[in-house]
């Protein structure tokens, strides 16, 4: 069924939202969530301001509320993400305010328990699964990048112990792949999560500090695919890209400066060029700005044609968020 409604989609790009449940020690009684409503409809407005004109009506193709799991959030992304098994390209954003919840839809709060396990654990899992089950007809092999881009730069992730999870030959041009990033081949959860753990060491003893860093930079975790359908002979490749976005706080710029006025500008430029490039998408505009970012560039042979995109617009329920949360909302309206 969930298949069917993939290929249903009239457009190739979704967006879902996600709700965040209040932390413990904030005030409850201020949520900025008016009504979140499973057939994605959401209304917003400032608890501390009432007017006529401060509720505020979006629709999404999903709302996730502030109790759903992990598990939830999954099952309505799984369908893309076993598409990239029939050679399709797929690429996963989530978008909001630094605390919204971004990270811990993508990655999760902690790799240790399962249950915790965000968007990007669970579909490693599922792609081995899956292609597991298949392996009477279709060889597949599965390999993964990790890039981090920060202040319109590439930063390469260098793993330093490879003994047990080889490198993927990446000289073969295949428009997939993320160039200048090394890929390695993965055959279960123990090498994902081994190479997360060697990639996360590497991340945190590099020269920029990464809780500094990590708000205000794009990471991307690319799986790829190679199926080789064992009665025909024949070669195939998807790929999917899964994108935990730098924060989309607006900075003050009277109060920026120096290295964090940089940081803020490169960071308006390219998510407004990623907004950009998915409502080219979304209007099947002729022209497609990839060129804008890196980001962009870097993904485009993931973005437009058969490719398919989901953005995951993150919301924290705070009334101090609520200028935030709207645009946060402004910027998903246009793309959605
Ligand atoms: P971001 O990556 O957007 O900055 P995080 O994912 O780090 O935000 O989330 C901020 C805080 O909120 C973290 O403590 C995280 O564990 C918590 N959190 C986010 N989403 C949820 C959720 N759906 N359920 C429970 N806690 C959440
Ligand atoms: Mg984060």
């Amino acid at each position: 069924k969930l298949y069917n409604e993939v290929q249903d989609l009239k457009g190739n790009i979704r967006v879902y939202c996600r709700i965040r449940p209040f932390l413990p020690g904030q005030n409850q009684n201020h949520s900025t969530i008016e009504f979140a409503g499973e057939d994605g409809e959401l209304i917003v407005s400032n608890p501390l301001k009432q007017g006529k004109d401060s509720r505020k009506l979006f629709k999404f193709n999903k709302v996730f509320g502030q109790a759903a799991s992990q598990e939830e959030v999954f099952r309505d992304t799984q369908p893309l993400i076993r598409s990239v098994l029939d050679g399709y390209n797929v690429c996963i954003f989530a978008y909001g305010q630094t605390g919204a919840g971004k990270t811990y839809t993508m990655s999760g709060p902690s790799l240790s328990s399962k249950s915790d396990w965000g968007v990007n654990y669970r579909a490693l899992h599922d792609l081995f699964h899956i292609s597991h089950s298949r392996r009477n007809s279709i060889m597949y092999e599965i390999g993964v990048q990790m890039v981090e881009i920060y202040n319109e730069q590439q930063i390469k992730y260098c793993f330093l112990d490879l003994h047990t999870l080889g490198i993927w030959n990446t000289t073969q041009p295949n428009g997939l792949a993320v160039p200048d990033a090394s890929m390695h081949s993965v055959n279960s959860m123990t090498d994902v999560l081994e190479l997360m753990n060697i990639g996360m060491t590497n991340r945190a003893t590099s020269a920029t500090a990464l809780n500094e860093r990590s708000s205000r930079s794009h990471s991307v975790l690319s799986i790829h695919v190679r199926g080789t359908d064992l009665k025909t002979n024949t070669l195939f490749r998807g790929c999917l890209h899964l994108v935990d976005l730098a924060g989309s706080e607006r900075v003050d710029r009277s109060e920026a400066t120096g290295d964090r006025l940089k940081e803020a500008q490169h960071i308006n430029k390219s998510l407004s060029a990623l907004g950009d490039v998915i409502f080219a998408l979304a209007q099947k505009s002729s022209h497609v700005p990839y060129r804008n970012s890196k980001l962009t560039q870097l993904l485009q042979s993931s973005l437009g044609g058969q490719a398919k995109t989901l953005m995951f617009v993150q919301l924290n329920p705070d009334v101090a968020s609520y200028s935030g949360t709207i645009s946060t909302l402004k910027f998903a309206e246009r793309v959605s």
